[in-house]
């Protein structure tokens, strides 16, 4: 299940350009930037598609290392005080190509609203 171009990256059988990694998350350039800094911070595990198979019982702490590493990418860029945006995609209407969840680090310029 789950099975994506993002387990590739995760078992580095293709290459990323990874900013983040611990036991739980990997994270690493997106190979498309909309942004000055564009980082992909994703679970290692692959049983997460979309945000809707988010469960609190079983991945609370998942998601706080999410963040975690989200915040951590953030003030290694430089960009923890200006300003950064954090982006789910869930889903076809969303733009959401690759299923397994990642979260979008965008920054270094100044963001739009509302988004396209
Ligand atoms: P989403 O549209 O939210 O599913 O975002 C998927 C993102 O993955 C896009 O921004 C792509 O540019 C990015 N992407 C796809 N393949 C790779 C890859 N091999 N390395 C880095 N980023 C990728």
């Amino acid at each position: 299940m789950g099975e994506t171009i993002f387990s590739k990256i995760i078992r580095k059988e293709i290459p990323a350009e990874i900013v983040f990694e611990n036991d739980k998350v990997l994270a690493f350039k997106d190979i498309h930037p909309q942004a000055p800094v564009h980082v992909l911070i994703i679970p290692k595990i692959t049983e997460i598609e979309t945000t809707k198979d988010i469960n609190s019982t079983k991945h609370s702490a998942l998601l706080g290392s999410l963040y975690d590493a989200a915040n951590k990418i953030a003030k290694d860029y430089g960009i923890s005080e200006t300003g950064f945006r954090l982006v789910l995609n869930c889903g076809a209407d969303a733009g959401q190509e690759v299923y397994h969840l990642h979260m979008h680090l965008l920054g270094g310029r100044k963001m739009n609203w509302p988004p396209g």
